[in-house]
């Protein structure tokens, strides 16, 4: 059922929801928009809540046409991985009256009384220099997934975040990750290099190589993770980090994500970087223009994805997105 992720003739397209992101609203919508561009993977919270709302999106955009659908993955963190925090105020020092950090969040999560939105907080960190008070904290927010609870709601893909990887951590993973992949799931490895050190990363790779052997799973190479930047400067991180683990590792299928953008694909093909796929989060929801407002009426009626404005610029702008993976050599900038 995988193979097409794992050596298919193209990179596969993963939009990323965020391992935190639970504003179901937004992500049935998010999915509802990125099926119809035409989207491989849609990646989500470990929750059977993120995964019915993608189902839903899904649907809808099944409704109106689109072609194919996308497997839906969900995401699972270690501890001290920069993918399970939120932001926190202190109440005791926010002013409540000045708004740096509304200005400074990229995902609409900072409401206009100044109060972070917790399902809609991807930890990315962004408000806490832009706070003139330092009244913003980032904490984790680890969560323990029910594996059997999210498969039963559709999903058919895991991926476990390491954070700094520790090897005992790993071990405990060792039954959840062989019972999902021998009954059929796609199972990912998120490894970061700003929490690993070279040794470390190949080390954990080398683990999860002595439990699923070479095929069968990808390593997702989370070369700036968070960043939200859509430069080439912010994505040669990630290709070079999957360069280095398919030279360590051959045989590996790779997927770039962590400052992964409209160009990484394009950049991997350069370079002669053979990956396998790309993995977008924040900049594919930045292109996004639609509200809650959007996001409901699209619920209510999918057929507004053919006529409403919004909907129809959004799906044009992800198409772009989707594009610039599935054939960079027709769409680099
Ligand atoms: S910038 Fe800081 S002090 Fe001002 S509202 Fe935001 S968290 Fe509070
Ligand atoms: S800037 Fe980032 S960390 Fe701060 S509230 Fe927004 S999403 Fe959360």
């Amino acid at each position: 059922m995988f193979q097409a992720f794992l050596n298919g003739s193209r990179p596969y397209f993963k939009l990323i929801g965020g391992a935190n992101f639970t504003d179901m609203r937004a992500l049935r919508y998010l999915a509802t928009v990125y099926t119809l561009a035409g989207a491989d993977l849609i990646d989500v919270a470990a929750l059977p809540e993120a995964v019915e709302a993608v189902r839903s999106g899904i649907r809808d955009a099944r409704q109106v046409g689109a072609s194919a659908a996308p497997v839906i993955m969900v995401s699972a963190t270690f501890d001290d991985d920069p993918h399970c925090r939120l932001a926190v105020q202190d109440p005791g020092v926010c002013t409540g009256v000045c708004s740096p950090c509304r200005q400074a969040c990229p995902h609409d999560a900072i409401d206009e009384a100044l109060r972070v939105v917790v399902d809609r907080c991807v930890g990315c960190g962004l408000c806490v220099p832009a706070c003139p008070y330092e009244a913003i904290a980032l904490v984790q927010d680890p969560q323990a997934p029910d594996l059997e609870a999210v498969h039963r709601a559709g999903a058919r893909a895991l991926e476990l975040h390491t954070g700094s990887g520790g090897l005992e951590t790993l071990e405990a993973w060792r039954e959840p990750v062989t019972s999902w992949v021998a009954s059929g799931g796609l199972f990912a490895l998120s490894v970061n290099p700003t929490q690993l050190a070279p040794e470390a990363l190949h080390a954990v790779i080398e683990t999860v190589k002595g439990w699923l052997g070479l095929s069968g799973w990808i390593v997702q190479a989370d070369g700036k993770p968070i960043s939200g930047e859509a430069g080439l400067r912010s994505t040669a991180p990630t290709v070079q980090l999957a360069a280095e683990i398919l030279e360590r590792h051959p045989g590996l299928a790779v997927q770039c994500a962590g400052g992964a953008n409209s160009h990484t694909a394009w950049l991997a093909r350069q370079r002669g970087v053979a990956i396998a796929g790309v993995g977008m989060g924040s900049v594919a929801r930045a292109i996004i223009s639609a509200d809650a407002t959007d996001h409901e009426a699209l619920a209510r009626d999918p057929g507004r994805a053919l006529v409403d404005p919004v909907v129809v610029a959004d799906v044009r702008a992800a198409r772009g997105l989707v594009r610039a993976v599935h054939a960079p050599e027709e769409v680099h900038p």
